[in-house]
């Protein structure tokens, strides 16, 4: 099971996001949940396409995504050195597929600072100079290693491995994280091997004061911007503020819309649990019926019958075709019916590539 990691200093906000992640999804549905250890939950993943699913079906039974989350508490300054619990939580932050990596830029006397004051741009540099460590540290073995093998045994077989790990340690020397690099296949498949911190995905969260986050403003978000740009192009920078949240869980349903109302903003986790889920290359695609409607996740780029053996293996094993709407179409036109009658129910094969939000039936030999 692919999991996103919450990371970053401590006294950020890591476990108060942590809480009110798990608490408000498993409260706005209740939605089977189920808390593998504290530290790691599994939340619902918020889509209105699985909602409209459920009021059209109105199934016995109705199960969502779910993405894996988990607190990494404690990476301090010197971790990769074995500051703190060092070693330990990174490699917590090791067994994670993908990262949210939260940043404290709110401010309050009455908790300290691990810096001593608040700085997120530095944090998020203390935090990335301890994955580049880690990995820098990492890579010395293998590299060693394979390079060996390569020159002195002549091994041709390791060749590639040795070149693609030259190449990480070159990114890594320039402070390029291994994300950032372009890699084929073949090398995903040795990267994949290795595990490197850098090489996983991150999406930036900044923790904010209640009234900055409702009025949309904070004199560290361009800087923090400005940061990422630089340093993790094209990742993708959220705002939150787990004093806001907490609020929100205390008040009843119809007094936190009236607050919010007012207020003229909304809470952000369902838009960080889907931008996590995005993070991990996964998408899911729906059975739906009068006994459930489910949403099965699946990597991208998944052929048809490698998504129904995520059902039943014999459904993989008697796979016989894939009987398709996209879900985009059922909510348009409205019912099965009118997709069959205007050419949105196909019939797809054993090459066809499962795409999100595709509601499927399948049709197998048992
Ligand atoms: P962690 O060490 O990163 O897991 O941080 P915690 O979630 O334990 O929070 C550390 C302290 O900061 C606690 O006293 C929280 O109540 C407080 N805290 C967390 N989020 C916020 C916030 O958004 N605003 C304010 N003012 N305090 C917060």
């Amino acid at each position: 099971n692919l999991k996103v990691g919450i990371l970053g200093l401590p006294n950020v906000g890591k476990s108060t996001f942590f809480n009110v992640l798990t608490k408000s999804e498993a409260q706005a549905e209740n939605f089977p949940f189920c808390t593998i250890d504290p530290n790691e939950s599994r939340v619902a993943v918020a889509d209105t396409r699985f909602d409209w699913l459920v009021n059209h079906y109105k199934p016995a039974s109705k199960v969502p995504a779910f993405l894996n989350v988990t607190d990494i508490a404690g990476l301090v300054k010197g971790a990769s050195e074995g500051q703190g619990l060092g070693n330990a939580f990174l490699s917590h932050v090791s067994a994670c597929d993908a990262l949210f990596h939260l940043c404290r830029a709110f401010d309050d006397d009455d908790v300290t600072h691990v810096e001593g004051d608040v700085d997120p741009v530095r944090d998020l540099e203390i935090i990335s100079n301890e994955l580049f460590a880690k990995d820098l540290q990492f890579i010395e073995s293998p590299l060693d290693k394979v390079e060996k093998l390569v020159t002195r045994a002549n091994d041709k077989t390791k060749k590639l491995e040795y070149d693609t790990l030259v190449r990480v340690k070159k990114c890594l020397d320039e402070r390029k994280a291994v994300r950032l690099e372009t890699w084929n296949e073949k090398e995903i498949e040795i990267l994949n091997k290795y595990l490197f911190l850098t090489a996983k995905p991150i999406v930036y969260l900044v923790n904010l004061s209640e009234k900055d986050y409702i009025r949309k403003k904070n004199k560290w978000l361009p800087k923090i911007k400005a940061w990422i740009d630089q340093n993790d192009a094209g990742a993708v920078l959220i705002p939150l503020s787990g004093a806001f949240e907490l609020k929100l869980l205390d008040m009843p349903e119809d007094e936190r819309q009236k607050y919010l109302k007012e207020n003229e903003v909304t809470s952000n986790l369902d838009k960080i649990v889907s931008t996590g889920y995005k993070a991990l290359q996964l998408e899911y695609f729906f059975t739906a019926g009068e006994d459930e409607v489910k949403a099965w996740t699946i990597q991208v780029g998944t052929p048809a019958p490698k998504a129904a053996g995520r059902i039943h293996t014999d459904f993989e094993k008697g796979f016989i075709m894939a009987e398709v709407m996209k879900v985009a179409d059922l909510i348009e036109l409205g019912d099965e019916a009118k997709c069959k009658a205007s050419g949105k129910y196909r019939q797809q094969g054993k090459t066809y590539i499962v795409q999100d939000g595709d509601v499927i039936f399948f049709k197998f030999n048992a």
